[in-house]
């Protein structure tokens, strides 16, 4: 355990699937030097198979009993795909893009907006994800060579490159498929949650350039700040698979249930799911039904015209509000 823990709450209700985070993140740190195909940060579509594709099904994490669990190593055949440029001339004026030979099989964000479910009654959400610079990281048991180490001062989980010998257990070992190799250089490299900026007091890139507003970042045990609000005293933000028992420390508002379905003439059925609460679970734990009643209570409350403190911060009014790093921006 680090002596503070720096953490983010990324409101699902509010991503709009834009990628600037993603370009804010590639264009800072990885697209250069054998970084190409990494994504530090990902904007996923749920339900759908992410980046890498499938990510879940390749293991890693703790057992119940706190052994690491075995996890594979994803490689571009299977889980990264190829990089490629798109050919917009064939995009906006080709025949048959679909059927023509080359075009990748997986890649980053491939089936995004697919979802599930037929029109009227399809359904999908953003799911942005970075490190989550767990409190029981993975990736740092499993490193043999001492090479990955958390910070006691803000608990971010960092690589030591001059350490890595380049065995790549950590990436097998992380539940998140969050560390990648650069084969290049022979050494492992992950999101650094934009440290250099955090010492500025600078939020990370992709929380500061964030379109939707939807990042918030600050420490766990700052009560004032919004982080410690959103998780601990409304309970309303959610760790992504804590069963993995890697503790991670980036969160989630799930996404509301959205409009009802509708049945065959067109009509709203009263109290469907379009997005079914217990896909959700399998996301968020079991907590997130009680996350969402608050949510919804929270809103109707709202529409009486009374006070909401959660839903304040959650419109993100002030932005400046959403970063709380423990010092005042120096730039
Ligand atoms: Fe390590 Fe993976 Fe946790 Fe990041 S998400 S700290 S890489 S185990
Ligand atoms: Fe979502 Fe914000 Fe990233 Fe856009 S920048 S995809 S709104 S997290």
């Amino acid at each position: 355990m680090s002596k503070r823990q720096l953490a983010m709450v990324m409101d699902l209700n509010k991503c709009i699937g834009c990628q600037t985070c993603t370009v804010a993140c590639k264009t800072q740190w990885t697209n250069r030097n054998g970084r190409d195909y990494m994504y530090w940060n990902n904007v996923e579509s749920r339900p759908g198979a992410g980046y890498p594709n499938k990510w879940e099904e390749f293991g890693g994490g703790f057992d119940q009993q706190g052994n690491l669990r075995d996890g594979e190593i994803p490689t571009r055949s299977k889980g990264y795909g190829d990089p490629w440029d798109f050919n917009h001339e064939e995009l906006l004026h080709g025949d048959d893009f679909k059927n023509k030979s080359g075009v990748p099989a997986v890649g980053p964000n491939w089936d995004e907006e697919v979802g599930e479910g037929q029109f009227p009654n399809s359904n999908f959400f953003y799911l942005p994800r970075i490190c989550n610079h767990c409190a029981n990281p993975a990736c740092l048991a499993a490193c043999p060579s001492g090479a990955i180490f958390k910070r006691d001062q803000d608990g971010v989980v960092l690589v030591d490159l001059d350490r890595c010998k380049g065995q790549r257990l950590c990436i097998a070992s992380c539940p998140y498929k969050k560390v990648y190799f650069n084969t290049k250089l022979f050494k492992a490299e992950k999101c650094i949650l934009c440290f250099p900026r955090i010492e500025k007091g600078l939020a990370p890139a992709c929380a500061d350039q964030c379109v939707g507003r939807i990042r918030f970042v600050g420490y766990l045990d700052d009560k004032e700040g919004q982080v410690y609000k959103l998780v601990h005293k409304y309970k309303v933000a959610l760790p992504l698979h804590a069963d993995y028992g890697t503790v991670p420390n980036i969160y989630y508002v799930p996404p509301l249930k959205g409009p009802p379905k509708f049945d065959g003439d067109g009509k709203p059925i009263e109290g469907s799911e379009r997005i079914p609460l217990s896909y959700l679970e399998s996301l968020f734990g079991p907590d997130t039904k009680a996350a969402l009643k608050r949510l919804e209570s929270e809103i109707e409350q709202r529409k009486q015209g009374k006070g909401s403190e959660l839903l304040d911060m959650l419109i993100a009014f002030k932005r400046d509000d959403m970063f709380r790093l423990g010092k005042e921006r120096e730039i």
